[in-house]
């Protein structure tokens, strides 16, 4: 089997920042590249961000959040990717983007490192054929706050080999975290499920059924969810969330998944989320406050 050491996370948002934080804490060392070095830094920035509130609450020594800091190399290039035996691909939800990714990253890899990548939608079986090696290829599906969430995804595509899912399982399984296993369906298992019912949300609002507010409180209380729809589309980035729907959508040909008119809306306007500092809610004061 793969012996890890190294770990690749490409795309240095939040999510990205979020696996390069939980490996490097796991004591992998990471190569945290993005586009250019400044996007890369600023994962890495984040991280120490959120390192340090951790310390300050006491639930972590300064000593192991300085050990874990210095297991992150930023890059803005792909070349020291090469030393990676996993990479985990983060990067914005676009195919063509992983695509190429998969195309110029994988070319640099050994001949046994996995290729990973985090998408929350796209086939992973489509995607593998970007990848020189589709048994080597798998989804790894981390989830938002990475650090604080406890499940990871991991998704066999149809020439995924068992060497490497029982590989991709070891490694989540140290860093803390519990696998399901999804099949290769449109937005596996738990984007299948979730998608529906914020985009619902998004109709909802758009249709004037309930404010922000009453959605939001009306699924905390009646359904005991920990947040409201909007609150969470908000932290996954509506920009995600439409790309989901679309894949949704296009791979499967069924209409209940098109994107609610409102959530393009905000995605035209800029309104990504927390991400941006608006959403559905305003997040420049000390509370959120709803944009409708
Ligand atoms: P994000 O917008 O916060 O970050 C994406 C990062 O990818 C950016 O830093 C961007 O500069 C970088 N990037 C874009 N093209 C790149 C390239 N060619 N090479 C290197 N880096 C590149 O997005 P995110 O929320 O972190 O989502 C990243 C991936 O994780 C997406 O596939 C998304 O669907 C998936 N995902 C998101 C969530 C969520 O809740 N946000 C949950 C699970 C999975």
């Amino acid at each position: 089997m793969t012996d890890i050491r190294t770990v690749g996370v490409i795309g240095a948002g939040q999510m990205g920042a979020g696996i390069a934080q939980v490996a490097a804490q796991a004591g992998y060392e990471v190569i945290l590249s993005d586009i250019d070095l400044p996007r890369a830094q600023k994962g890495r920035d984040s991280i120490i961000r959120q390192l340090g509130r951790a310390v300050e609450k006491g639930k972590l020594a300064q000593a192991d959040a300085d050990a874990a800091i210095a297991r992150i190399t930023p890059v803005g290039e792909i070349a020291p990717l090469a030393a990676c035996q996993l990479v985990i691909e983060a990067a914005t939800e676009r195919e063509e983007i992983k695509r190429a990714i998969f195309g110029n990253v994988g070319a640099l890899l050994a001949p046994d490192a996995i290729l990973a990548s985090n998408t929350s939608s796209i086939p992973i079986t489509r995607l593998a054929q970007a990848a020189p090696d589709a048994s080597r290829f798998v989804g790894v599906h981390f989830f938002n706050p990475v650090p604080v969430m406890a499940l990871v995804e991991v998704i066999r595509g149809l020439a995924t080999s068992a060497e490497t899912v029982t590989a991709v399982e070891a490694f989540a399984a140290s860093l803390g975290k519990q696998v399901v296993h999804a099949f290769d369906a449109p937005g596996f298992v738990v984007n299948r499920i979730l998608l529906p019912m914020l985009n619902e949300a998004m109709f909802a609002l758009g249709e004037g059924v309930g404010s922000v507010t009453d959605i939001d409180k009306g699924v905390m209380l009646g359904l005991n969810h920990p947040m409201g729809p909007l609150t969470l589309a908000d932290f996954v980035g509506l920009d995600t969330c439409l790309e989901i729907c679309k894949v949704l959508q296009d791979t499967t040909g069924d209409p209940k998944y098109r994107p609610a008119p409102l959530l393009v809306k905000y995605v035209e306007a800029g309104w990504l989320g927390r991400k941006t500092g608006k959403g559905f809610y305003d997040y420049s004061g000390a509370e959120p406050v709803p944009t409708r």
